[in-house]
């Protein structure tokens, strides 16, 4: 049983051991572009060797980098896969009190760029790999099934030379049923966790052109039909537009189960009610969770302009002008028709839409699951009475490729964090507590250990 199988790990040394590892990683620089994971693929295809793990190291270019370590299980059940990103994003030095690269420990905090996103869980993952190697296949015990570690690179800027370059060149080695990714989240509120948000699905991001055209000429003499003011009176429309509410099994999962533990009693009868059965609650509830943009992105497709290019010199009229929407829809939603409702909302003529690119549209995995109950019971053994809630995050990961290949893919960043921590994400001063590191250890070992145990 797993229970006594766990009573054998020192989880102090064992988090020693991983906020080590997470510092060293911190002070390889993978800022992406240009990225240059292929030090921590080095970092990590090291340790994992020399504690009698194999492992691929993969160079997808120069430069950049992939690792794929499994251990072996008996065979009777599916693989199930561990994913983390090397990359990071960049940083403004001037914004930070601490330097950015340095893992320092400080106020019980590993300080540093990645620390949460995404080097923080890979750090888990790692030490995941490590204790079960040490303290179950080596004490023999079977696993049920092979456990994956995958380090993937170039995330933060789309996975073209990273998870998607894996799964086109080396499919075989992402052989699994199941994974875990980062992509939820464990809320703190008044210094205990309230709710951990299982990621089971995500929003697809769409690049839209809307581009404006006109008669060009000189400034001295204005024309009806210039395209930086038509392109302006478009955005408005736009703006103003509000695509149609819709609730999918998760949003209403995440709802009717956030509803019993949210402190905020006027937001906690929202969200009672909008995930009843009844259209009169069910509005209501959207009239009030839609205040807050971060409720109103889940029950509904978003747009944002993001950019905006027109003209060349002060006296001259342009022929054209043109704005970049990012568009986020709810998974299975048409960006066609999308579009066609935003040539309606905006009306007028000498406007035109083009759809740039695509996310991947991938199929929610199930709530339904041994996984996410693997992963429900484990935190709640961490934190007895939290609240463990599917999610679809509005943000994109690597999970959307692996769906794509059939895998079942659970977004967990396992670490309890206040929202301003949280906040630090891709931010300054970003920053991981110990006691998280701790939690987040426990979390990721613990789901593992659930899906390769003998029931
Ligand atoms: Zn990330």
């Amino acid at each position: 049983m797993p229970s006594r199988v766990q009573e054998s790990i020192r989880w102090g040394a064992a988090l020693k051991a991983a906020t080590s590892h997470l510092q060293r990683l911190i002070r390889i620089d993978t800022v992406n572009p240009p990225g240059n994971e292929l030090g921590v693929a080095r970092y990590l295809d090291r340790v994992l060797r020399r504690n009698g793990i194999p492992t691929t190291l993969l160079e997808p270019v120069p430069g950049r980098g992939a690792l794929v370590a499994r251990i072996a299980g008996s065979g009777s059940a599916r693989p199930v896969l561990l994913l983390a990103h090397m990359d990071v994003v960049g940083v403004e030095p001037d914004g930070w009190t601490k330097p950015p690269f340095s893992g320092a420990i400080e106020d019980g905090c590993v300080y540093g760029r990645g620390a949460i996103d995404d080097k923080g869980m890979l750090a888990c993952n790692l030490m995941a790999m490590l204790l079960l190697k040490r303290h179950v296949v080596d004490a023999g015990v079977t696993l049920t099934r092979d456990v994956v570690f995958v380090a993937t690179g170039d995330e933060e800027t789309g996975g073209a030379l990273g998870i998607d370059w894996l799964a086109t060149h080396h499919r075989g080695l992402l052989d699994a049923e199941w994974a875990l990714n980062e992509g939820g989240r464990v809320r703190m509120v008044g210094g205990r966790p309230l709710y951990a948000a299982v990621q089971c699905a995500e929003k697809v991001p769409h690049a839209v052109i809307v581009r404006a055209t006109g008669t060009s000429g000189h400034a001295s003499v204005p024309l009806p039909d210039n395209p930086i003011a038509r392109l302006a009176q478009a955005l408005v429309a736009i703006a103003s537009h509000r695509e149609p509410l819709l609730l999918t099994d998760i949003s209403r999962g995440f709802f009717s189960a956030l509803a019993p533990v949210w402190p905020d009693p006027v937001e906690a009868a929202a969200m009672a009610d909008i995930s009843s059965d009844d259209p009169a609650r069910i509005a209501a509830g959207e009239r009030t969770l839609s205040r807050e943009p971060s409720w109103d992105a889940v029950i509904r497709n978003g747009i944002s302009p993001t950019m905006l290019a027109g003209g060349i010199r002060t006296n001259v009229i342009p022929a054209d002008a043109t704005a970049t929407l990012n568009v986020r829809t709810l998974p299975g939603e048409s960006i066609t028709e999308l579009i066609e409702r935003l040539r309606i909302a905006v009306g007028q003529p000498g406007i035109e839409f083009r759809l740039r690119g695509s996310g991947e549209d991938a199929p929610a995995s199930p709530i339904d699951s041994e996984m996410f109950d693997a992963v429900r019971d484990t935190l709640q053994v961490l934190s007895p009475g939290l609240a463990v809630v599917p999610f679809l995050s509005t943000g994109a990961t690597d999970s959307a490729a692996l769906r794509l290949l059939g895998i079942k893919a659970y977004g967990l960043l396992p670490f309890p964090l206040t929202q301003d921590d949280e906040g630090r994400m891709h931010g300054h001063d970003e920053r991981l507590p110990l006691t998280s590191l701790h939690f987040g250890l426990r979390a990721v070992y613990g789901t593992i250990r659930r899906m390769t145990s003998a029931v």
